[in-house]
Parts: structure tokens; sequence; C-alpha cells
């Protein structure tokens, strides 16, 4: 990878060299550094502001990163399709997530180990995760405005937290009293979450001191990794053997480099990454946990989805500082292993209820799909790691997938319900209880294991952040909505993006070009994979060049109030699975733009007669209409299709005979979808 280092540069890889120092065990020295660097004309950003330039994660200094990320501050996102979702969270998910901590122990499992609770303590073994995972939920909804009484609470929270922590670092609610001497114990490392607990913690830490610049939960996590875990847990003969059980801490601890540029987090990842013989793991764990065993020798994903993709996330952020080919050979053997063998259409993964799990290439059933909230999300989070590594459109496609479908399915349209669960098909007299959802409700305010809501949370509160990317010679627009931006190209040349457009309802994106001087450089704009006809104009003027799966480039001088218009394919798509995937065969599925949709029976013409859905079919060469309903599902694009109604003499009999034909009798109908992400937001109903 070619790299021409500027001056400013330079000084900027200088400045994170020495942060270690500057943020890790204060130095006086590190702090005089930065402060030269701050009052140099051409220097980095001032070491007060440092903390509000990073991105969803921080590859401003990672040598193989193609593309830099923009802080979430930086975008605007303006009323239109995600405003809803983001005021929603802000409103409801975040509040009453809060409420629900608070009821069900969260706190007092903390609060206990003070001595100002009497409660005892209350949830799984990750139960300290869900507060870190709600804290950079806030810490990401802090990045976009100030918010003083979330701000007051969380402080409090955190405040509570840290003042747990034993002089040794270890800081943990479960394993302490009769379970203290299990701490860290290899079954204990395979099972107990405290490295996946830690792994949120630093990642809740880090949002939050983007946010606010406070480094009281930081330090913590800083202590319990330098004092606690390095001393005791590594390579060496004094050393414990390492393992992560559920890989969370490996991400977590790229990013604590990111951010304290103290480069043995990122060998501690790395070792992780690459597994510790030490430690005695059946082959079962070694595919169920998804650590363990070198990731360079995985050849395909299995074992616990969300454990998997936390992975390979953890291993795309190991490469955006190593660039170990390896690595990078691996992660795209995952992911061809992903597109070709284990997506579902709504960029859901982790197709089996037991163990949560990978299947079997091509085994996607629907109904019984699991597509965990939390897995779809990892799958988002990976793919954004390699679009960053590579610049390629191909990730960016699964990550739109999965956003609009998988993810965004995994939040009540009012914000208070989850998903767990994402199945491809329902049918509400069956029985849906889980491990999990007990009570089969599919949508729930609270689960035991509540990793789903503060992750859908901190999704939805860090949005504005995977809008766009810079590089080394212009802008990268990855997603598409009512927005603005106001940052800066690699040259230090301001440039403010504004959107305009009713995506993802319609196709056509106005975008206005405003640097605040006039330059030369490249907008890379997302033609998406599923827009076979597109148009780009740039200032009335038609560009050639537009490849569906891929970013158009645009070089030019740009100038204030120069406009490009993209107008994207919306026409509605009829997709089929490979009819390796047995479960699809004789099955669409619809799609228009990035959104899929699926039929709730509520809004069929027979609701009241027809039991389920099995009845229907669709006429292959029907034309699908569209609309807008405002009033329906908080508004929504309904698609209407021509199909029939069939009653036949299976409806009677279990098995009849292949030589006779059925006695069927097929009425017209009009097929009417929803979009996926909003089913089950009414009464139950067959999807
Ligand atoms: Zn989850």
């Amino acid at each position: 990878m070619k790299k021409t280092v500027s001056r400013r540069k330079f000084l900027a890889s200088a400045a994170v060299s020495m942060l270690p120092s500057a943020l890790g065990h204060a130095q006086p020295a590190a702090g005089k550094v930065l402060s030269l660097l701050a009052g140099d004309t051409a220097g980095a950003a001032s070491p007060q502001a440092s903390w509000k330039d990073a991105g969803v994660i921080d590859v401003s200094h990672s040598p193989y990163a193609k593309l830099h990320t923009v802080p979430i501050r930086a975008v605007t996102i303006q009323e239109g399709f995600w405003s809803k979702r983001r005021k929603t969270n802000l409103s409801s998910s975040i509040p009453s997530m809060h409420d629900e901590l608070i009821a069900h122990g969260r706190m007092d499992n903390f609060l206990r180990l003070e001595g100002k609770s009497t409660e005892p303590q209350k949830g799984p073994v990750y139960s300290d995760s869900d507060i870190y995972k709600w804290t950079e939920a806030v810490g990401f909804a802090l990045q976009t405005a100030d918010q003083p009484a979330l701000r007051k609470t969380t402080d409090a929270m955190i405040r509570e937290v840290v003042a747990t922590q034993e002089p040794s670092g270890y800081l943990n609610t479960y394993y302490v009293d009769d379970r203290k001497s299990l701490r860290m114990l290899y079954p204990t490392q395979e099972t107990g979450h405290e490295l996946y607990n830690i792994g949120h913690m630093l990642q809740g830490a880090v949002a939050y001191y983007r946010a606010t610049g406070d480094r009281t939960l930081l330090d913590a996590g800083i202590r319990f990794v330098d004092d606690f875990l390095m001393p005791n847990y590594g390579p060496g003969a004094n050393q414990k053997g390492i393992v992560a059980g559920h890989p969370e801490i490996e991400m977590a601890l790229v990013e604590l480099y990111r951010t304290t540029g103290n480069r043995k987090y990122v060998e501690l990842a790395g070792y992780i990454l690459h597994g510790d013989s030490r430690i005695p793991l059946r082959p079962q764990q070694i595919t169920y946990m998804f650590c363990g065993i070198p990731f360079t020798s995985r050849t395909r994903l299995e074992g616990h989805a969300v454990r998997a993709m936390y992975a390979c996330c953890g291993a795309t952020d190991y490469y955006l500082e190593t660039g170990d080919p390896a690595y990078w050979k691996t992660l795209n053997t995952l992911w061809e292993d992903l597109t070709l063998h284990q997506l579902y259409v709504t960029g859901g993964v982790g197709a089996r209820q037991a163990g949560e799990a990978f299947g079997d290439a091509y085994e996607l059933p629907n109904a019984r799909a699991y597509g965990e909230s939390c897995a779809a999300i990892g799958n988002m989070m990976w793919n954004w790691r390699m679009l960053t590594a590579s610049g390629e459109a191909r990730f960016a496609d699964v990550m739109e997938r999965a956003l609009y479908n998988g993810i965004n399915s995994g939040m009540s349209l009012d914000g208070t319900t989850y998903c767990y669960r994402n199945p491809l098909a329902f049918d509400p007299s069956g029985d849906w209880s889980d491990r999990h959802d007990p009570e089969g409700h599919i949508r729930n305010p609270w689960y035991d294991t509540t990793c789903c809501p503060p992750n859908l949370e901190r999704t939805f509160a860090s949005l504005p952040g995977y809008f766009y990317s810079t590089s080394e010679d212009g802008v990268y627009v990855h997603l598409y909505d009512n927005s603005a931006m106001s940052w800066q190209l690699h040259d230090g040349n301001e440039l403010k993006l504004v959107q305009t457009t009713n995506y993802p309802w319609e196709g056509d994106v106005k975008i206005a070009v405003t640097p605040a001087t006039p330059s030369e450089f490249v907008m890379y704009v997302r033609i998406p994979g599923w827009s076979a006809k597109n148009v780009v104009k740039v200032n009335g003027q038609a560009i050639g060049g537009a490849r569906p799966g891929s970013y158009l480039p645009i070089q030019r001088k740009w100038s204030q109030n120069d406009v490009i218009d993209l107008s994207f394919d919306m026409t509605p798509q009829m997709l089929k699975a490979n009819p390796a995937v047995t479960e699809d065969r004789g099955r669409i599925a619809f799609q228009r733009g990035p959104v899929v949709f699926c039929m709730e029976h509520l809004d069929q013409v027979d609701a009241e007669q027809a039991k389920g859905l099995a009845h229907y079919s669709v006429k292959l060469d029907g034309q699908t209409t569209h609309h807008y309903e405002p009033n329906l599902l908080d508004g929504v694009m309904v698609l209407e299709h021509p199909g029939t109604i069939t009653r036949s003499s299976a409806d009677t009999q279990l098995y009849y005979s292949a030589a006779e034909p059925l006695t069927a009798k097929e009425t017209p109908a009009t097929l009417r979808l929803i979009p996926y992400y909003a089913w089950a937001n009414r009464t139950p109903a067959a999807m």
C-alpha cells in the first residue's frame, strides 16, 4: 500500500506514538509534546479536541486503513427514514432500558459490593456488560448532542461502577465472594465472560470518553488491562494462558490502543486471536467459541454466530493495525463463506437455535431462523471494518442489507420491545418459547440475557458515523438519508456535504458539495449492488461509469454549490435463493431498494378466512406496484403483487398421489407486502 506521509501526518503519528504516556499512566513529558504539536500551525488537532475527532472506530493512524472514519458529531441525520428511529432511541429506548437495568438489579450488583445495596447478585455471568453496552449507547448519543440529564445519570452510574474496582485492577460483580476462587481459571475463561465484560466496558468507556472527554471509566478499563490482565496472562513463562471465551476483548483492545497509543494492547489482541495452546480445548469448544486456535487457521464460519462475528471484527481491527496478510486472506475466505452460503436475505446470520450458531452451507431455515439481533449487528460491524480496510463496496452492500432489515427488525417501532431472534416466517399458533424468550413473544422489553436491546441502541446511536469516510484523495459516501456532514479532507480543507432524499423509499439522492476552498478531490459515491440502472449527474451533466456494487469516483475541482444527483433503480425485485437452500425452494423474496419485504397476514384481503400464508402463490409474471402509506407502521412503502389463494386437496390430505393432479381451487388475490423490519408491530399474525 503506497503511502505519502506529509509533515502534518508525520506529526500526527508522532503524537499518537507518544499518547500512551498522555492517556495511560500519566508522564508529564508526553503532555509537553502534545501541547507543542497543538501550538504548531501545521500540527495535528489539539489534545483537547483529539477525543472529539474519532469516529465509530478510530483508524486515523491505522496504516492499513484505506478509509478513515468521520466523527459521529460531524454528521447530522435530518428528518427522514432514520431520524424517527434515532429520536425514538433517545426518547424511549435508552431511558426505558435504563429503567429495566435498574429494575433487574444490574446496578445493584455494583452497589452491593460497595455496601449500598442488600440485593443479591442478579443475572447471568455477563450481566455487567448490560451496563457497559448501555453506557456505550449513551456515549454515542452524547457524541451527537449534549443531553445533560442523561449525562448526569450516566456519570453517576460510572462512578458506582469504578468504585467496585479492586486494588489489583480486577472488576467484575459476579466472580466475588464464594466465586472469587474461580476467577480466570481456564474453565471460567471459557464460559465466564470476564474478558467479554471488560471488552464491553472498554468500548463503552471509549465511546463515553469520545463524547465527553471524561476518562473515569476509561482509566478503570486501563487499570484492569495494565494492572490485572497483562502482568498475569500472556505468553510469558510466568504468565498463565488466556482465551477470550466469547470474542469481544480483541476489538476492544485494538480500540484501546487507538485511544491511548499503547501498542501492547494490539499485541495482546493478536496473542488472543492466535490462541494459547496451553489451554486445553475440546473440538466442540473451538467450533462454538470461535477462538482458542489461530484465527488464520479458520476456513468457515461456524459455532456461535455472535462469537464468530465479534472475532472477525477483532481480526479485522488487528489487520488494520498490522497488515498481516494471513489475516486478510482468512477474513476474505470467511466473508465468501458468509455471502455464498450463510447470509439471510435480511442480512441476519446464525441459522440454528441450538448453540445460536451458524449452520451448514445453505442451511437457512425461515421460521426456525435464529438470526440474533446481536449477530446481524456483528455482521454490520465486521463489514464496516472490511470496508474501512479496502474501500470495496461489496462490504457496504452487506452492511446496508443488515442495517435496513435484520438489525432494524430487532427494535419495535415504539422503541420499547426488542427481538432476540429474527425469524423470516412466523405462525402465531406455533410454540415460540426459547431459552431466552420463555413465553415466546418474539418482541420483549427485557431479556435476562439482554445483550440485544442495548446493542441495537448503540447501533442506532452511532449511525451517523457510518455514512461517510475520507481517504487520501477524497470522500466516500456509503449510506443515503437526509443528512449533513461538516468535516475535513485529509489536506485539511473543510468540506460540507448535504444530502436531500426520500431514500430508501425513493431512489433519488441530491448531494450538495461545498468545500471551504475550491479544490480537486474525488467524491466516491456508492452505487448499491441491488441497483441495476443508475444515473449520476454533476451539476446536471451525466457522468458515465456507474456500476452496481461499486463506488463511482468523481474526480474534479469541486467548488461551492456543486451538486451531485444520483438516481437508483427502485424497481421491485423478486429474488430466488440458490436451489441448495431447500427451505426456499418454491419461494421468492421481495426487495425494493435496500428494503426486504414480507407478507403479514393482517394485510391480506382474506385475513379473516385463511389460516396461513402457505396457501398464497405469487404470479411471477405479475407487476409489483408500490405506494406509501403514511399512517401504517409509522409510514411505510407497501408493495402489491398479483397472486392467488389456493385451496386444494392438499388442505385435507397429508399425502397424495404424485401422479394425480390436485383438484385445486384458485382465487385471484392482490398480495400486500410491508417492510420486513416492521413485522410484529401489531396484533400477532402469520408472517
Ligand atoms: Zn444478543
